[in-house]
């Protein structure tokens, strides 16, 4: 039996394949300060204490300025850095960053784990084959994630915006996708093997997260979304929050939503059982 690496925060300031509005490359500073917020403790609700010694680590940020002046290619750093954590035996957790990095981190645990199931929280399928020229948008990472068979399973949470062309790929790719109106869903979300949680920031209700790039109503409330996170059966090998875009926030309460969140998501983590 083999022990479940540390979960390991890695910031990815990255949204360059966001297709409305950029910002979402600023979350991760202001995430971790959220996290690290005295107005909160340091436990999570499930009774982890994330303050204790080697709970977690951060490695801080993935520099990719250097992609920016046209150097490496973005996403083949992310996939690098991310398979590098993977190799030294640690789960990476993510902070976006827009949704598009969440393809090449995939590929990077893919390599690692076979048949890995994916739980999506998302007011969006991110299902397009191609979205505004570009296949790489963050409007697109499930559909390259499933082509390349990347995952077994793809489990979607709180969908509240599909339209033909995604019901159509989800069914292509045999997505089982929960909309919004059918929640609660907490007895679908257990899995066999490996899990990744993706969480986008949209699935909440702007009125919980107003600080996203686009707004859809009628999403889940922070209860809502904690109590599926609790709900999850399995062992989860990773995870990322994305979407949190600081420069549409009002009065910082998207990053605390998405601290909390992230606090769950650990503390998940931390009392799994082995695999
Ligand atoms: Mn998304
Ligand atoms: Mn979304």
């Amino acid at each position: 039996m083999k022990s479940l690496g540390v979960p390991t925060l890695v910031g990815i300031p990255f949204d360059a394949c966001s297709s409305y509005l950029r910002g979402a490359g600023d979350a991760p500073p202001k995430i971790r300060e959220a996290l690290r917020c005295y107005a909160s403790n340091s436990w999570s609700e499930t009774g982890v204490d994330l303050g204790a010694e080697g709970a977690y680590e951060d490695v801080g940020d993935i520099d990719l300025i250097e992609s920016k002046a046209g150097g490496r290619d973005p996403f083949a750093k992310i996939e690098a850095a991310v398979a590098a954590l993977i190799e030294q035996g640690k789960r990476p957790v993510s902070l976006g960053g827009d949704h598009s990095i969440t393809f090449p981190i995939v590929k990077a645990f893919a390599r690692h784990y076979r048949e890995l199931t994916i739980f999506l929280f998302d007011a969006h399928p991110d299902l397009y084959d191609e979205f505004e020229g570009s296949r790489l948008s963050h409007a697109c990472p499930f559909a390259r994630i499933m082509e390349a068979k990347l995952a077994k399973r793809l489990v979607q949470v709180g969908i509240r915006t599909m339209n033909g062309h995604c019901r159509e790929q989800s069914r292509r790719f045999g997505v089982e996708v929960i909309e919004m109106r059918s929640l609660p869903a907490y007895d679908r979300l257990k899995a066999a093997g490996p899990v990744y949680v993706s969480f986008d920031m949209d699935v909440l209700d702007p009125a919980f997260a107003p600080g996203v790039s686009h707004r859809e109503p009628g999403g889940m409330s922070v209860r809502e979304a904690i109590a599926h996170l609790h709900a999850i059966a399995g062992t989860i090998v990773g995870a990322d929050v994305v979407e949190y875009n600081p420069g549409q926030d009002v009065a910082g309460v998207t990053a605390t939503a998405a601290a909390k969140i992230l606090k769950e998501i650990l503390g998940k983590m931390i009392q799994e059982p082995l695999p």
